[in-house]
C-alpha cells in the first residue's frame, strides 16, 4: 500500500504537535512540515520573558529544531518555506522557498493547516514608524530588545491591557522602563468580568504603571527631539522610546479562504469535532480556527496554546483513522504580573450575558491560600458563576499572590465534568497547612454556592446595591465599620445579633454584609429562621471595595 503523504502548514504548537503525533501513529507516513519562519516549535509564551530579559538566552526558547525532527521523528520540516495557496483538485500546495525565492508544489493525502493568528495592526496614521512593534516570534521579540538597548529606551506606551499587554508591561518595567498602557475597554485583561479586573488595575497602579483606560489610539507621531508621541481619542499624548501592539490576533485564514474553506462566524476556519474542515482531506488546528466554547456552546476564537496542542493530536489520530476528538474549550487562562496572577475557566459574567443565558449567580470568597496561622498566607479573591437552578460550575475567576492557578485548574476540571457546586463542596484535596486549608477554598467556594442553591443562604446583587430599598445591615465589630463601610448600612455585631432582633425590619428585605462574607452568612442563618428576609452580600465589605473604588 503506498505510504500516505501528510503536508502541515506551520510548525509551532498545533503543527508540530500534529507531525510529531502522526509519527507516533503511524510509521510509515511521509511527513511534511513547511513552516514560514526561521525556527519550527519555538515558546512563543515565552517572547515576553525574552524581552524583559527574565530568559537571557535566545536558545532557551527552541524547544525542537528540524534535524532533531529528521532524527528522531523521520519528519522532513523544511523552515523558511511559505505556502502560497492550495489546489484542492490536484491536491497539491504551492510553495516558495523564501531564501532562494524558488516556487514549487507539493502533493498531500492529508493536508493540516495550523498557521495560527497574526497580531492585529490597524491602520492607524504613523502605524509605520519605527519603534513601533508587535510580538509573535522570535526575531520580533529579539528586534524589541536591540531596540530597547541601542534607544536606551526610558518610556514606552503599551496598546492593549489583556494578557501579552499586561506581560509585556512586567518585562519592561523589570528593564526599568517606565509604561504607560492605552486600552479601549473601561478595564484591564477584558475577558475578566470588571469586578475582578479591578485587582489587576490596583496592582498594575502600585506598581507605578500608568493606565489610559477606555481611550484608543488616534495616531502615532515623531518627536523632533526623537522618540515618538501616542495620541489618544480622548485627546491625550504619551511620549514614548518604544510602543508595544497587544491588541489581540486575528487569524491566519488568507489560505483556506482562497482555497474556498468555510470559515465561520468569527472568521475562523470552521472545522467539526475531528477537526476536518469543510474539505475532508483537509485539517485545521490553532489559533485559525473557530472552537465551540463548552459552556455557552458559541463559537470563539481562543487563541491558546494547550487548545492548538490538543487539537493538533486529534487531527494527527484522525488521520491516522482512530476517534478521537475535540469537545471545545474552557478558554481556561492565567497570567501573572508584578507578583500578581490572574486565572479564568469556563464563563464570565459577561460571557453568559452575552449568549443569553440567565439561569446563574455568582458568589464572592477571599479565603487564605493556606490556614491563616501558617505564616505567610495570601488572599485569593475569587469569584464562581454556576447555574442557579440545578448547581452546574460554569466558570471561575480568581486573583492573589499564591495558590491562584491551583483552584482555578481543579474548577476547570470540574466544569469539563460537568460537576455542580455540590461537588466542589465534597471535592477531597489535599492539604497541609503550608498548601491549603481543611476547608480548601474550592470547598469553601462550593459550599457558599450550594447554600445558594439549596435556597439555605440567598445571595444580594452587588449591582442593585446603590438602588436597592433593603435594610442594609453591616454584623462586623463597631471597630472594623468605623473604619469603612457601605453609606446607609447599620451596624449590629454578629454576637449581638440574637439580643437585638427587634431592631430589625419585618417588612423588607435585609441585605448583611462583613469583612468578607462569613460573619454575614451566620447572621442570615440567624434571620431566616427568626422569619426575617436576610439576603447575604457574597465576599463582604472586601467586595464591597473592589465594586466601588
Ligand atoms: P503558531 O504557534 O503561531 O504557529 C503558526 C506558524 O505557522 C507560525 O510560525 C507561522 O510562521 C506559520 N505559518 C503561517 N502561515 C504560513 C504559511 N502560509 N506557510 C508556512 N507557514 C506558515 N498561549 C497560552 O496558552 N499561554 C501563554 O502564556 C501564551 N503566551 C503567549 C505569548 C505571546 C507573546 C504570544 C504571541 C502567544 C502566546 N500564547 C499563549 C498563544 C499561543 O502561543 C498560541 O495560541 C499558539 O502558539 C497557537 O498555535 P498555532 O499552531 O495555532 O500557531
Amino acid at each position: 500500500m503506498a505510504k500516505k503523504r501528510v503536508v502541515i502548514v506551520g510548525g509551532v504548537a498545533g503543527g508540530a504537535t500534529c507531525a510529531a503525533r502522526l509519527r507516533r501513529q503511524d510509521e510509515d507516513a511521509e511527513i511534511l512540515v513547511l513552516e514560514r519562519g526561521p525556527y519550527v516549535s519555538f515558546a512563543n509564551c515565552g517572547l515576553p520573558y525574552y524581552v524583559g530579559n527574565v530568559i537571557q538566552e535566545e536558545s532557551k526558547l527552541l524547544l525542537a529544531w528540524p534535524s532533531l525532527f529528521r532524527e528522531r521523528f523521520d519528519i522532513e520540516v523544511r523552515t523558511r518555506n511559505e505556502v502560497l495557496a492550495i489546489d484542492r483538485t490536484a491536491s497539491t500546495v504551492l510553495v516558495r522557498d523564501l531564501e532562494t525565492g524558488r516556487e514549487y508544489s507539493e502533493p498531500y493525502d492529508a493536508l493540516v493547516l495550523s498557521p495560527g493568528a497574526s497580531p492585529i495592526r490597524p491602520p492607524w496614521p504613523g502605524i509605520d514608524l519605527p519603534g513601533i512593534f508587535t510580538l509573535r516570534t522570535i526575531p520580533d521579540s529579539r528586534e524589541i530588545r536591540h531596540w530597547i538597548d541601542e534607544k536606551k529606551t526610558r518610556n514606552a506606551v503599551v496598546v492593549g491591557g489583556g494578557f501579552i499587554g499586561l506581560e509585556m508591561a512586567e518585562n519592561l518595567a523589570h528593564r526599568g522602563i517606565a509604561v504607560t498602557i492605552v486600552e479601549l475597554a473601561n478595564q484591564v485583561m477584558p475577558p475578566l468580568d470588571p469586578d475582578m479586573a479591578e485587582y489587576a488595575k490596583q496592582r498594575l497602579e502600585s506598581r507605578g504603571v500608568t493606565l489610559a483606560l477606555a481611550d484608543a489610539v488616534s495616531k502615532f507621531g515623531q518627536r523632533s527631539k526623537g522618540g515618538l508621541s501616542v495620541h489618544t481619542k480622548s485627546g491625550e499624548t504619551y511620549n514614548a522610546d518604544l510602543v508595544v501592539l497587544a491588541i489581540g490576533v486575528r487569524p491566519e485564514t488568507a489560505l483556506a479562504r482562497a482555497a474556498g474553506l468555510e470559515l465561520g462566524e468569527r472568521g475562523g476556519i470552521r472545522v467539526d469535532r475531528q477537526m476536518r474542515t469543510s474539505d475532508p482531506r483537509i485539517w485545521a488546528v490553532g489559533d485559525a480556527v473557530e472552537v465551540r466554547n463548552r459552556v455557552t456552546g458559541q463559537w470563539e476564537l481562543i487563541p491558546l496554546a494547550g487548545p492548538a496542542n490538543r487539537q493538533g493530536r486529534v487531527a494527527a489520530d484522525v488521520i491516522c483513522g482512530l476517534d478521537a476528538h475535540f469537545d471545545g474549550v474552557l478558554a481556561t487562562a492565567v497570567c501573572g504580573f508584578f507578583g500578581l496572577t490572574v486565572a479564568l475557566t469556563g464563563a464570565t459574567e459577561k460571557s453568559l450575558r452575552r449568549a443569553g443565558m440567565a439561569d446563574f449567580e455568582s458568589i464572592y470568597l477571599h479565603p487564605g491560600h493556606h490556614v491563616g496561622y501558617y505564616p505567610g498566607a495570601q488572599t485569593i479573591h475569587l469569584k464562581l458563576l454556576f447555574r442557579k437552578s440545578d448547581g452546574l460550575v460554569l466558570g471561575a475567576q480568581a486573583v492573589g499572590e499564591e495558590g491562584v492557578a491551583r483552584r482555578i485548574d481543579v474548577i476547570a476540571t470540574a466544569i469539563q465534568m460537568k460537576a455542580t457546586v455540590f461537588d466542589l463542596e465534597e471535592v477531597e484535596l489535599c492539604y497541609a497547612p503550608q498548601y491549603g486549608a481543611a476547608k480548601d477554598p474550592v470547598n469553601m467556594a462550593g459550599m457558599i454556592a450550594a447554600n445558594v442553591v439549596r435556597n439555605d443562604a440567598q445571595i444580594a446583587p452587588w449591582n442593585e446595591l446603590d438602588s436597592t430599598g433593603a435594610f442594609l445591615l453591616d454584623v462586623r465589630q463597631p471597630s472594623e465599620f468605623d473604619a469603612g463601610s457601605i453609606p446607609g448600612s447599620v451596624n449590629i455585631p454578629l454576637g449581638q445579633m440574637r439580643s437585638r432582633l427587634g431592631e430589625l425590619p419585618t417588612d423588607r428585605e435585609i441585605w448583611i454584609n462583613c469583612g468578607v462574607g462569613q460573619r454575614a452568612y451566620y447572621a442570615c442563618r440567624i434571620l431566616s429562621q427568626h422569619g426575617l428576609q436576610a439576603r447575604n452580600l457574597s465576599g463582604g465589605y472586601s467586595t464591597y471595595r473592589v465594586f466601588h473604588s
